[in-house]
């Protein structure tokens, strides 16, 4: 697993103004990027996982990245994980410009400070994929996670090796050697975490955490039926745990996920089958869980996730779905189980807050990550992850580059 040559003679790979920039097939080492002694002024070639179109192979390439303006950093990404939202780029779920860099949870260190930027240079970081205003309407009220400034999928900055721009994956495009991003969009975290858990902060964690603590509020003793195993579902189970539920029933339509699930804190394991809902009642004295997580994104597993639950129960849609698959639901239903369906948009959690909080579990052992991580892997082996992601094979597969 060879890493960028990150050396002092790091001009190499550095983008001239020029179209003799890129060294593509030169001698010299694929990519670079800036050492620091050198001003804050030149664009940086690094490689990076991109897909051409949506259903296209996923290659690495060397991508262009801007110097940071005033206001922004270059990061260097140490871990990045592949989570399904990428995937959702990918096949089309998500509506996606391309050309595009995927990868949107991710740690890294900052490389290079933009004008105004009062972030030093060295700073450890997990990226925010969903950075605050602080300004609009939802910002004012307490809800940075529906930010009217955050609402674009992709966002374009930088180029392709031959000269396409290029657009980021939420904004951050972050299975790559580095990124540049707003300074708004980093979040500092104490040095010395494990990268691989580190990056998991930033989307599979914040997002699971926050739907247990701050969009559903689990109690004590309460039951929960969290529906999709995969990162963040599994982030939903401990955090549930966490939470002093006592009855936590995971769901999965892979029997290959029962020890995880177990491990990560589910009371039972239960395949997603014609008899779940009775597997379900068997074990809640036959009303269903007072919270379903449907952390899938789909409209079948958002109305199973609805039959798993109680009277005055409350299912939240964690998985982020697409916008043709519609939720059917009787009228008379709706009225009569007197069941809350929303959604939790990033955890709705301010992740400026609380990404620092789970940093610090993750420091001093309160938070253990490791369940999450399937495997640490080479960039170059990202394309196989989103295959084994796609077959719905393990939980957190996390580039790192070092
Ligand atoms: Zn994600
Ligand atoms: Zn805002």
């Amino acid at each position: 697993m060879t890493g960028p040559e990150l050396s002092p003679a790091a001009s190499v790979g550095r983008a001239e103004p020029s179209p003799a920039a890129a060294p593509v097939g030169g001698s010299e080492p694929a990519s670079a990027l800036g050492g620091g002694s050198e001003p804050a002024s030149a664009p940086v070639v690094v490689r990076a996982l991109v897909a051409r179109a949506s259903g296209a192979e996923l290659r690495v390439e060397q991508v262009r990245l801007p110097a940071p303006g005033p206001g922004e950093v270059r990061v260097r990404i140490r871990a990045a994980g592949v989570c399904h939202s990428d995937l959702s780029m990918v096949n089309g779920t998500l509506a996606a410009r391309f050309p595009l860099v995927l990868g949107h949870e991710a740690t890294g260190v900052v490389d290079e400070a933009g004008p105004g930027v009062t972030l030093a240079v060295g700073t450890p970081v997990v990226l925010n994929w969903a950075p605050a205003c602080r300004a609009c309407w939802w910002c004012r009220r307490g809800e940075p996670w529906l930010c009217a400034a955050t609402t674009a999928p992709t966002v374009s900055r930088g180029e392709t090796d031959d000269g396409v721009p290029l657009h980021l994956t939420l904004g951050l495009g972050a299975l790559a050697e580095a990124v540049v991003v707003p300074e708004r969009a980093v979040i500092p975290i104490p040095a010395g975490l494990p990268p691989e858990q580190a990056a998991l902060l930033g989307c599979a964690v914040l997002t699971g955490v926050g739907a247990v603590r701050n969009t559903a509020r689990v109690a004590p003793g309460e039951s929960v039926a969290v529906v999709g195993l995969g990162g963040v579902g599994l982030a939903v189970l401990s955090a549930a745990r966490r939470a002093g539920a006592t009855t936590i029933l995971a769901v999965d339509v892979a029997e290959a996920k029962r020890e995880l699930a177990l491990a990560a804190g589910a009371t039972d394991f239960l395949l997603a089958d014609d008899r779940l809902s009775k597997e379900v009642r068997a074990r809640t004295e036959s009303r269903g869980v007072d919270h379903a997580f449907e952390c899938v994104g789909r409209a079948a597993t958002i109305r199973a996730a609805w039959r798993l639950t109680r009277r005055g129960g409350a299912v939240t849609v964690v998985g982020m779905g697409a916008k043709d698959d519609m939720v059917s639901l009787g009228a008379l239903d709706i009225f009569h189980s007197a069941r809350t369906l929303r959604s939790s948009v990033y955890g709705s959690s301010d992740p400026d807050r609380e990404v620092p909080v789970l940093a610090a579990e993750l420091a001093d052992g309160a938070l253990d990550l490791r369940l999450l991580v399937s495997g640490t892997i080479a960039l170059d082996e990202a394309p196989a992850a989103f295959d084994r992601l796609a077959r719905g094979e393990g939980a957190r597969w996390v580039v790192t580059l070092d």
